[in-house]
């Protein structure tokens, strides 16, 4: 029985260039997981219920994340969500401490991310009503997302997951970077109004989306393409395509391989915010592209009307722009391009309508 009916939604698995540079440890828990997830799965995800020590106690029913995801996170949670200022941290059981820790960890990058878009008024430009918040879901008992993005919240794998136990420990900076990664998609489905991706088809191209996201991951150069040899490296890989022709998930060669993709959007993000050798954007002009697809634009236009430059157009010059741009700009990094993919390579689903 295949993990996912394929009549109904096939769902990515990762693969590629990460199994070679995972630990076997943690390809150990992965494997040991899936094959235990196997008899349960009929297409849709649902909570496992006798493979892990589950289910809690009582369980509560999916909240707003059942519709963001048009139920294919329908995950139950265990009636003890963790209230924070702007999240509320849902799980199918961790702990209060680390959801408290979580959900701190949101706060802080919150609290950076709402400068870094140029937000004075967070009740005004992100929505925040009375009694809402964003969620967070921490997945303890589910197989781990690297992390998911959607209108209202995201998806992370617990602090304490128990199907990864040193999920958190192995690497709190990925982890921070991963929390500031998906925030940033939060954003962008919030300041462009978008109520879902699958609501918006031509909402921000793959590309431009994962680009932002990487560059305000908080990585800097360790997590995107910084120098020629990179680009090159990258570029001479004949799997790869011009990655400003990746606008949907459907447009990666190899769906498989599209977190290979990531250090090179970030490197398409850098050099348009880039003020001294890139094309001189700033985030009031990133605003100004949210805002005019908010009133109604779609990407392409909008991108050419804030940016002053067509998407087509930069997809045609890349290749030239970036030698350019890296001949001059260009940093070495204490990080190997294989790296730099590998970071990026088990995000998760990219079918559901949610940002990997
Ligand atoms: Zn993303």
């Amino acid at each position: 029985m295949p993990l996912f009916d394929p009549s109904t939604k096939p769902r990515r698995r990762s693969g590629g260039s990460f199994s070679a540079l995972v630990t076997p440890v943690f390809l150990l828990f992965v494997i040991l997981f899936t094959a235990l997830l196997l008899p349960s799965c009929d297409g849709k995800k649902s909570n496992p219920t006798s493979a892990w020590p589950y289910p809690p106690p009582e369980i509560c029913p999916a909240e707003q994340w059942d519709e963001d995801t048009s139920g294919w996170y329908a995950y139950t949670h265990d009636c003890d969500p963790y209230q924070g200022e702007h999240f509320t941290v849902y799980s199918d059981g961790s702990s209060d401490q680390a959801m408290e820790q979580l959900a701190g960890l949101a706060e802080e990058k919150f609290d950076h991310l709402v400068p870094e878009f140029l937000v004075e008024d967070i009740a005004g430009e992100l929505e925040f009503t009375e009694g809402y918040t964003y969620y967070i879901y921490a997945d303890q008992n589910h197989d781990p997302i690297q992390g998911m993005a959607y209108r209202n919240g995201f998806f992370i794998g617990a602090i304490d997951c128990a199907t990864v136990p040193n999920y958190y420990t192995r690497d709190p900076w990925w982890y921070g970077c991963i929390i500031q990664h998906e925030l940033t998609h939060v954003f962008q489905f919030t300041l462009t109004g978008c109520p879902s991706n699958a609501a918006c088809p031509e909402w921000l191209g793959v590309w431009f989306r994962e680009g932002q996201a990487v560059y305000m991951s908080g990585g800097g150069p360790g997590i995107r393409v910084t120098s020629l040899d990179e680009f090159h490296q990258w570029w001479e890989d004949e799997n790869h395509v011009n990655p400003i022709a990746i606008h949907r998930w459907t447009d990666f060669p190899d769906p498989d391989r599209g977190g290979e993709y990531y250090p090179m959007f970030g490197l398409a993000y850098a050099y348009l915010i880039d003020r001294a050798q890139g094309h001189g954007a700033g985030m009031a002009d990133m605003r100004n592209l949210f805002q005019l697809m908010k009133e109604g634009q779609g990407f392409f236009e909008a991108f050419e009307q804030a940016l002053g430059m067509s998407v087509a157009e930069y997809q045609e010059n890349f290749y030239t722009m970036m030698e350019t741009y890296l001949s001059q700009a260009g940093q070495p990094s204490s990080r190997s391009l294989e790296e730099k993919m590998a970071f990026w390579g088990t995000n998760d689903d990219y079918r559901t309508g949610g940002e990997g």
